[in-house]
């Protein structure tokens, strides 16, 4: 039988999911089954990790009604593949150091874009010299790709070609940690994902994962980037926004149903499941626009779907 293919959710281990989150992980597992593909789930855990968050975060996705294929992968558990993967660029002169600050990034780069602006290339010819004198200063070296391209395309089933710069990114940081960039591109293609749903506000780095996947010789996974749940003031929905993790609707009395009632109501559907939902799933019909979340507003939804 021929592999159906897999998508994914990669959840950062950062703290409880919000409705957003939820709401992403409810349309990547949509996609997944809805074309017949596994569903597969990666805690991204390289930082930003809140001790008890990984097993709340599964809890609450296996709450809402979602199933997955396979044990769950932990970024902090590949790190050889992710070295390996560097040391491939490496041998190919695609890498350099790169001892710039955060704040000598920001001073140098003419056009920022994208969720990192661009890197301008001040650390591409350094001399050994200067190398040698930022070592003995004692600043970390961040290792990045040398790019041969600007911009990059991706197709997108919700936003159609996509273009946007390509720059120097980094694949490690300057305190040894695999990058997230390098990370998913390494990640999606071990674990044969050729389906990726994820929130719209990663679009932007899209075309430099894609970029890196093609340097590697990886496959370009099928993209979907969705619309984010935003807050009244038209931000990326945040927990001090109040009652926006499954565990503050419980406390408000709204079951796990309901939640993803609301959820399925907010994309276009009637459905109080996610089996429900994905009877019905159509992805040509799914809201492009955000949803907008204030306040109470799903906990009236959730009472009266
Ligand atoms: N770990 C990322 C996040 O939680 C998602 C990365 C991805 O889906 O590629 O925002």
């Amino acid at each position: 039988m021929p592999d159906p293919g897999a998508g994914r959710y990669a959840p950062s281990p950062s703290g409880d999911l919000h409705l957003g989150n939820l709401r992403t992980a409810l349309l990547a597992w949509a996609f997944a089954r809805h074309t017949g593909r596994r569903f597969l789930l990666r805690i991204e855990d390289l930082d930003r990790v809140r001790p008890g968050a990984e097993q709340r975060q599964l809890a609450d996705l296996a709450a809402i009604g979602l199933d997955w294929d396979g044990p769950v992968v932990r970024q902090s558990e590949r790190l050889p593949y992710y070295q390996a993967a560097i040391e491939r660029l490496t041998a190919a002169g695609l890498t350099y150091e790169c001892f710039c600050t955060r704040r000598e990034i920001q001073q140098a780069a003419t056009a920022p874009h994208g969720p990192m602006g661009a890197y301008p290339g001040t650390c591409r010819a350094l001399t050994d010299q200067a190398r040698t004198a930022f070592r003995a200063e004692g600043r970390p070296a961040a290792l990045r790709l040398r790019s041969a391209a600007t911009e990059f395309d991706i197709i997108d089933d919700l936003h159609g070609r996509y273009r946007a710069p390509v720059d120097d990114v980094v694949l490690r940081r300057g305190d040894g940690i695999p990058a997230y960039n390098l990370a998913v591109v390494v990640d999606d293609a071990a674990q044969g994902v050729d389906q990726v749903v994820r929130g719209d506000d990663l679009l932007p780095s899209t075309p430099r994962q894609a970029y890196l996947a093609t340097l590697l010789g990886l496959p370009v996974p099928h993209y979907a980037h969705v619309p984010l749940v935003l807050n009244s003031e038209g931000k990326r929905l945040a927990k001090r926004d109040g009652a926006v993790t499954l565990a503050d609707q419980r406390a408000l009395g709204n079951t796990p149903e309901q939640v993803v009632a609301a959820l399925a109501h907010s994309l276009g559907y009637d459905a109080s499941s996610s089996a429900e939902l994905l009877d019905g799933f159509d992805p040509a019909h799914l809201p492009r626009e955000p949803w907008i979340l204030d306040g109470n507003g799903l906990l009236q939804r959730s009472r009266c779907p």
